[in-house]
């Protein structure tokens, strides 16, 4: 049976739906494996959407555990289907389920943050910016395993880094460099939206700036050399002064505080990177006992992880 045709997969219940694509639960009639069917219309005048090209030629590159695997691609006439491997939940709806104020224990917030930190760590060593990490991009198996999904706008950083669009993120994940107008931003970006789960929901861009001033307080030209230069910076900004991030996160330990805080950094060039968090003592304990599971790990997905990820 050809592979590469729409028949081949049953549709069943929807899983999502975002702005350009819908998002199906789908069997794979030959071998009964669930996967996730990502549709995308196709308008025949205007071809294929771009941000699908990008989707599409990014991911098949990116080949690692916590990344969501892209199977296959099915361009038909008037839809393009990407065939993802199936994940159980987006991490929004894994919190919204948990009841309990939202929270996830301490364990889990733990092997999220690694894996998520490793998903990451390999975009950037390829040079992949990711651009739109939040809970509903997260995917979650019911193995533990979290990847990141949803690359729609993830754009490969190669040479010229000051011609992004500042249009990018959902606006409560945007880190302060590109509120303030910066469009020179690079990996650190990713770094932001990983550390601020939904710390500081704002409704517009001057919102969220302050709410972010009000807990990582408000930066200066004498924090910040050359933040006056940004396009957005207003000298009359309320200044705030930095808040302990004890009292906002109690359930945190004191080492996980100190993480949050090197990935929350409101100077871009301060912010810890992927591989430098990785590397963090707060994951020290983890990684050990994760090296001892390795084998079973990598086993189970069959993925090479190739060398100097960890
Ligand atoms: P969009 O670009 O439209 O935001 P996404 O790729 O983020 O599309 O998918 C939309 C939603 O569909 C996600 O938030 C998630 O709930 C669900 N989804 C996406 N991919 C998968 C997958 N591989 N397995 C299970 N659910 C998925
Ligand atoms: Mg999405």
């Amino acid at each position: 049976m050809d592979r590469r045709n729409p028949s081949s997969f049953q549709q069943l219940e929807k899983l999502g739906e975002g702005t350009y694509a819908t998002v199906f639960k789908g069997r794979n009639r030959q071998t009964g494996e669930l996967v996730a069917l990502k549709e995308i219309p196709l308008d025949s005048e205007e071809g294929t959407p771009s941000t699908a090209i990008g989707e599409i030629s990014l991911m098949k590159e990116l080949k690692h555990e916590n990344i969501v695997f892209l199977y296959d691609v099915i361009h038909t006439e008037n839809k393009l289907m990407l065939v993802f491997e199936y994940m159980d939940k987006d991490l929004k709806k894994y919190m919204d389920a948990r009841g309990d104020r939202r929270q996830l224990d301490p364990p889990t917030i733990k092997s999220f943050m690694y894996q998520m930190l490793r998903g990451i760590a390999f975009c950037h060593e390829n040079r992949v910016l990711h651009r739109d990490l939040k809970p509903q991009n997260l995917l979650i198996n019911n193995k533990g395993q979290l990847k990141l999904g949803d690359f729609g706008l993830a754009r490969a950083f190669g040479i010229p880094v000051n011609t992004f669009s500042n249009e990018v993120v959902t606006l409560w994940y945007r880190a302060l460099d590109v509120l303030l107008g910066s469009r020179t931003y690079n990996t650190s970006i990713d770094i932001w939206s990983a550390g601020c789960s939904p710390l500081f929901a704002g409704t517009t861009n001057e919102d969220q700036l302050q709410k972010i001033f009000r807990l990582m307080g408000t930066p200066s030209e004498r924090t910040w050399p050359g933040i006056s230069q940004l396009p957005e910076y207003k000298p009359n900004f309320q200044v705030y002064a930095t808040q302990d991030l004890r009292h906002i996160f109690p359930q945190v330990d004191t080492m996980g505080l100190h993480l949050l805080n090197s990935m929350l950094q409101l100077r871009p060039d301060m912010r810890i990177s992927a591989k430098g968090a990785l590397q963090h003592p707060w994951f020290a304990e983890y990684q050990q006992q994760r090296q001892s599971q390795v084998p079973q790990l990598s086993g189970q997905t069959g993925f090479q992880v190739p060398a100097g990820v960890y």
